[in-house]
C-alpha cells in the first residue's frame, strides 16, 4: 500500500473464506464464485484467491476482458466468463484457459474455430435463458446449438463442462417456472449426446431461499462478500460476514459558531457551536451524493456522527461536536463495514438511496485502496455462540 493513503476499503481474506464455505455447507455441491466489476468493489484477485482458498471450484466474471486481468494478476484456477462483445477474442481465451459461456450458434462456431486455429481444445458452458429475456439461447435455438456442440465436442474441439441459467427473482413460483425449462434443457443436451458436468441456476439469492434449485453447482457473488441479497434478512441472519470495511480519516477538525454553513449551498446549518471534521472521501469513491441530508452517518472513534452538508467529488463533512476533545487529526473514520462491529452498515446507504447493497459496493471508485487482511480463519460455531 501506498503511504498516506486516505481512502481504504479493507477486505477482510478471513470473511470471504467464512463466506464461501458457509455457502458451501449448504449446498453440498460445486461453488463457482462471481467476482465481476472488480469482486463487487472489493478486487477481483482479491476475492479470486480468497475464493479458491476456501475451496470454489470456478471463479467467474461477466467480461472475457475481466477473466483475463486475473490471469494477468497470477489468479491460475479455473476461471468462466459469460458476456461477450461481438469482437471478443475468444483464442485469447483458448490461450489463458478462461472457460467461456455460449449464449449463441455464433459464439460456439468462434470458440470451436479459435481452437482449431491453434490445435487445442476450448472449454465452454452452455448460458440458456429460462426466462429472465436476457443473456442465454432461447429454448428454439437449443436443438441447434446443443447438436453442434456435440459435433465439436466429438471433434475434440469443445469440451462442454456445464450449463446454467440466471433467474430473475420474480418469485417462488417464477423461480419454479424457469427450473422446469432448465430441467428441459439439461434432458435436451443430455439426448444431444453431452451429460455437463456442472449444472447451476442458483445465485445468492436462491442459493438462501431455495434448495431445490441447487443442482450441483451455485454462482454466488453478493454473499461471497458477506452481505445479504435480501432486504428483510441481514448478514448475520444468513451467517455471513461482510468483507469491506470502507475507512478514510479525519484530515481537519475545526470549530465553528452557531450559524455556520457547511458546504456548498449551505443547505445544512449549524444550529449551535460545533466541531466540525473534514474527511477526504466523496461521490468519486462511490459515496452517493444524494445522501447530503438523508441522515445518513459513520463511526467516529467508534461512535456514531452524522454526515453534514454536501457531499463534494473528494470530501464531506462531519459534525463531530460531542466527540471534539478526544479526537485528532488521522483518526479513522468507518463509513460503512461489519455492524456485528459496530459499524453502519452497507445497507443504511442502499436503503436511503432506494437502491440496493450491490450498487453500493459496486461503485466504490478508484482512489480508494483495496487492502487485503489476512488472519485467523473464523469458527463458525464460535461466531453463532458469540452472537447468541
Ligand atoms: C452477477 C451474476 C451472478 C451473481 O449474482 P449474486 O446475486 O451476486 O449472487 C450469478 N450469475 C450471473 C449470470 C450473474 O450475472
Amino acid at each position: 500500500m501506498r503511504s498516506g493513503s486516505m481512502r481504504v476499503a479493507e477486505i477482510s481474506l478471513p470473511a470471504i473464506r467464512h463466506n464461501v464455505r458457509r455457502v458451501r455447507e449448504l449446498t453440498g455441491g460445486a461453488v463457482i464464485v462471481v467476482v465481476k466489476a472488480g469482486g463487487y468493489g472489493h478486487g477481483a484477485a482479491i476475492t479470486a484467491n480468497a475464493a479458491f482458498a476456501a475451496g470454489a471450484t470456478i471463479v467467474a466474471t461477466a467480461d472475457l476482458e475481466e477473466a483475463l486481468a486475473l490471469r494477468d494478476a497470477g489468479v491460475t484456477g479455473p476461471l468462466l466468463c459469460w458476456l461477450h462483445g461481438v469482437r471478443a477474442d475468444f483464442g485469447e481465451a483458448v490461450d489463458a484457459g478462461i472457460e467461456i459461456g455460449v449464449s449463441t450458434l455464433e459464439q460456439l462456431e468462434r470458440l470451436g474455430a479459435a481452437a482449431a486455429e491453434r490445435g487445442s481444445q476450448a472449454v465452454a458452458q452452455l448460458k440458456v435463458d429460462t426466462g429472465l429475456s436476457r443473456n442465454g439461447s432461447c429454448p428454439d435455438d437449443w436443438p441447434v446449438i446443443f447438436a453442434r456442440a456435440a459435433e465439436l465436442e466429438a471433434e475434440g474441439l469443445v469440451r462442454v463442462r456445464g450449463i446454467f441459467s440466471h433467474l430473475a427473482n420474480a418469485g417462488d413460483e417464477a423461480d419454479r417456472a424457469q427450473a422446469t425449462r432448465f430441467d428441459e434443457a439439461i434432458e435436451l443436451l443430455r439426448q444431444a449426446g453431452i451429460d455437463p458436468e456442472l449444472r447451476h441456476l442458483a445465485a445468492s439469492a436462491a442459493t438462501f431461499s431455495s434448495p431445490h434449485l441447487h443442482y450441483n453447482a451455485v454462482r454466488v457473488g453478493v454473499t461471497a462478500y458477506g452481505l445479504s441479497p435480501f432486504a428483510d434478512k441481514t448478514s448475520a441472519q444468513l451467517g455471513l460476514i461482510p468483507a469491506m470495511t470502507l475507512r478514510s480519516e479525519i484530515i481537519a477538525l475545526r470549530g465553528v459558531p452557531a450559524g455556520t454553513g457547511v458546504s456548498y449551498g449551505f443547505n445544512h446549518v449549524c444550529e449551535a457551536a460545533t466541531t466540525l471534521a473534514l474527511v477526504p472521501m466523496g461521490y468519486a469513491d462511490g459515496m452517493p451524493r444524494a445522501l447530503n441530508g438523508s441522515g445518513a452517518w459513520v463511526t467516529v472513534a467508534g461512535e456514531p456522527r452524522p454526515i453534514v452538508g454536501r457531499i463534494g467529488m473528494d470530501q464531506f463533512i462531519i459534525d463531530v461536536g460531542p466527540l471534539a476533545g478526544r479526537l485528532s487529526l488521522g483518526d479513522p473514520v468507518v463509513l460503512f463495514g461489519d455492524p456485528e462491529q459496530g459499524y453502519p452498515p452497507v445497507e443504511i446507504w442502499s436503503g436511503l438511496m432506494r437502491t440496493i447493497n450491490y450498487e453500493i459496493i459496486a461503485s466504490i471508485g478508484p482512489r480508494v485502496i483495496r487492502v487485503p487482511i489476512d488472519g485467523p480463519d473464523r469458527n463458525p460455531a464460535a461466531d453463532a455462540e458469540a452472537r447468541a
